[in-house]
């Protein structure tokens, strides 16, 4: 691949890595910048905010009055950084020409020049290399338009892309197909695991603890709906049909945070635990948790014959659902085409593919960096993967595309 990347591609891509757009913060600063960009161009976009107004997606057509295209699709957001160590500023977007690394074998290697900082790989890059090239888009001959779609929310729980989809459907707008620029090296990804996190509050009675018969042990309460979460993880890995390709080829569920008690000689009233479910695509997460709170409510009644106010509260965290498109969709194929790779590859991570797709838009998601370098310190992506993104996006400007 001898496409070298264009120095504009390289400074936007720097400047939005610059831009704290933890997920905690505003990115109105990112989306305004993109805005502003685009209005130059003569494109409107329309911008849809989160409740408390401090946050926007981006959605933006690209050849108006064309039939719709493609959607080019990233999250605005980032993790944070706190507690990692850095050997660079996480906001300094700087490159390093030809950084020195050591070797598998301990020699001390020259690796390709890098791009340092905080979602330079998870995602500001691609949204920056199609914001750099917008103008290509605009003067594309083909007959379709393609649009930006750029959310928020997406680490805490893919929640600003919701309303984006919404806002598309009020404005009539049906695309084709969607390409999400998630890091997979530039490789199609087809699938990927469902992300579903819920909150468990347990209210029980509390007591001295020589007193446990007029109680409501809450963090042994908990522990039984635990309990169900652990034999429900254990039954997946025992029954469920196999999906090969993913790190774990089979749904998993597991308990991340508990806290309960206040001293050991009194019943605790109160507990709280998290638990998640890592659906394969084949599988139903919201079975999964239907059949938890089924659990949970036969265990009530008892606890509420002692102190009518004991019980479970449950709340969502974030479901975000799985993803399954296929090798043989035109938007795969078109994927494949553009970034010069045969293959498909499955990820083990969670992205609005799922959202998307049960939207009703066939989904891919191929973008630049890998994902051992997303949310780690230090992270990175190569100038040589952002070259071939850039190759893939001004493809995208020049194919006829999928109508
Ligand atoms: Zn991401």
């Amino acid at each position: 691949m001898s496409h070298i990347l264009s120095s504009r591609s390289l400074s936007f891509a720097q400047t939005l890595v610059r831009m704290n757009t933890v997920s905690a913060h505003s990115n109105l600063e990112l989306i305004d910048f993109v805005r502003d960009h685009l209005a130059g161009l003569g494109v409107r976009s329309r911008i849809t905010r989160s409740a408390d107004r401090r946050k926007a997606n981006l959605f933006a057509t690209l050849g108006a009055g064309k039939p719709a295209g493609v959607i080019v699709s990233g999250h605005t957001d980032t993790v944070p950084w706190d507690g990692q160590e850095w050997s660079v500023d996480p906001l300094s977007a700087s490159v390093q020409a030809w950084p020195e690394a050591v070797g598998q074998d301990g020699e001390i290697e020259r690796v390709e020049p890098r791009l340092y900082g905080r979602g330079s790989a998870d995602m500001k890059s691609f949204i920056a290399i199609a914001v750099a090239n917008a103008e290509l888009f605009l003067e594309s001959a083909s007959p379709f338009a393609v649009h930006f779609a750029f959310s928020y929310d997406e680490e805490v729980g893919c929640f600003g892309v919701r309303e984006l989809i919404a806002d598309m459907k009020d404005a009539n707008v049906k695309p084709v197909a969607c390409i999400i620029g998630e890091p997979t090296l530039m490789v199609p990804a087809i699938a990927h695991k469902g992300v579903y996190r819920y909150r468990c509050c347990v209210r029980g009675k509390e007591a001295h603890s020589s007193l446990t018969p007029q109680s409501v042990n809450a963090i042994e309460m908990a522990a039984r709906v635990i309990g169900k979460v652990r034999d429900m993880a254990e039954g997946f890995e025992q029954n469920e049909a196999r999906y090969e390709g993913f790190d774990v080829p089979f749904s998993t569920a597991s308990v991340g945070q508990f806290q309960g008690g206040i001293a050991d000689n009194v019943v605790p009233r109160d507990a709280e635990f998290r638990y998640e479910f890592r659906n394969l695509p084949t599988a139903d997460a919201v079975a999964m948790q239907k059949e938890v709170l089924a659990y949970a409510s036969r265990v009530e009644p008892a606890m509420k014959r002692v102190a009518p106010e004991a019980g479970f509260k449950f709340e969502t965290i974030c479901e975000i659902p799985s993803f399954l498109g296929s090798a043989t969709d035109p938007v795969t194929r078109l994927a494949q085409r553009l970034s010069g790779e045969s293959g498909v590859t499955q990820v083990a991570f969670g992205t609005e593919a799922g959202l998307f797709k049960n939207a009703g838009i066939p989904t891919v998601v191929c973008g630049p960096g890998s994902i051992q370098q997303a949310h780690q310190p230090d992270e990175y992506v190569t100038l040589e993967q952002l070259a071939r993104c850039e190759l893939f996006l001004q493809g995208l400007a020049s194919a006829p595309q999928i109508g």
